[in-house]
């Protein structure tokens, strides 16, 4: 089944709600790095998160989030459109961690203490740029206090990524409540008790919900109305054009090098895994082709 998300208004306007399955998106970025669980874990809730908190940006809009801890994974960046397209990767894939005293996979462990990055670029001439300490290195919460301090949007987050023995992604995907200004006063606190008492959002996705009941779920008696719904998917912007000017932007002398040194030049994109060749005939034709 492919990745969705939708999106939904409650209590009369007083609450916006977005709610996404990730799991395929998930894997795929477990693949694409060979990222081990507790990794894997914490890319899957940022990838998550930045498909949720990328809803209406426009064409040629990004948001990027970007948790810079000091914990083993050494960072963690995403980045995503308002249609959908995230794609991220973790700085060290292979960090996997004991699960915790609750047998949850120790992403807060994993991620350390730090700051938690949000750039959203519009198209103007500055990019939007708001960032928080991390609480806890569990992005969920993270991303919580992101949206309360630096937004000033009363937010209940919640993300999760489970993942199989096997080490492959069997659930993935999370929700996003926000309270807006005018909404009813006893709104957060009914918010906050009634996911309190909710499964984790990984045992929903696990069992067959996609995000219109989950968010029903989450939502309660707050009737929420949807405003729409797209996928989510894992897709990189990286092409050979891109690689090549990015090897033109070296230089020719460091391309040369690298040539002397390995016979080729060869680049691995960071977000997706790809990886781009070039020989010795196909580089020397970057330099001498007309400009
Ligand atoms: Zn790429």
């Amino acid at each position: 089944m492919p990745d969705t998300l939708i999106r939904a208004i409650a209590a009369a306007g007083g609450v916006r709600g977005v709610a996404a399955v990730t799991t395929a998106t998930v894997e795929e970025a477990r693949r694409r790095h060979q990222a081990a669980p507790t990794a894997t874990a914490a890319l899957g809730r940022t990838l998550s998160a930045t498909a949720m908190l990328g809803t209406g940006l426009k064409d040629g809009q990004r948001i990027t989030l970007r948790v810079l801890g000091d914990g083993p994974l050494g960072g963690i960046i995403a980045d995503g459109t308002g249609g959908g397209e995230v794609r991220g990767y973790v700085a060290n894939p292979d960090v996997d961690l004991p699960v915790t005293s609750r047998r949850k996979l120790d992403v807060g462990g994993a991620v350390g203490r730090g700051t938690l990055h949000v750039t959203k670029d519009l198209g103007l001439r500055y990019p939007y740029h708001g960032s928080v300490p991390l609480l806890s290195g569990e992005i969920g919460e993270d991303v919580a206090r992101y949206l309360v301090v630096s937004e000033q949007v009363p937010s209940v987050v919640a993300l999760g990524v489970l993942v199989d023995p096997d080490g492959r992604v069997r659930a993935a995907g999370g929700f996003i409540l926000q309270v807006l200004p005018g909404a009813a006063a006893e709104i957060p606190r009914y918010l906050e008790e009634r996911v309190g008492r909710l499964p984790a959002v990984t045992e929903l996705v696990r069992d067959g919900m996609g995000p219109a009941e989950i968010l029903d779920l989450a939502l309660g008696d707050l009737r929420p109305r949807a405003l729409g719904d797209g996928p989510v998917v894992f897709r990189c912007g990286c092409s050979r054009e891109r690689v090549e000017a990015v090897l033109i932007a070296l230089g020719r002398a460091e391309i040369e090098r690298l040539l002397e040194e390995q016979g080729r030049a060869e680049v691995t994109c960071r977000f997706c895994g790809d990886r781009y060749m070039l020989g010795p005939a196909e580089v020397s034709g970057l330099f001498s082709a007309p400009a």
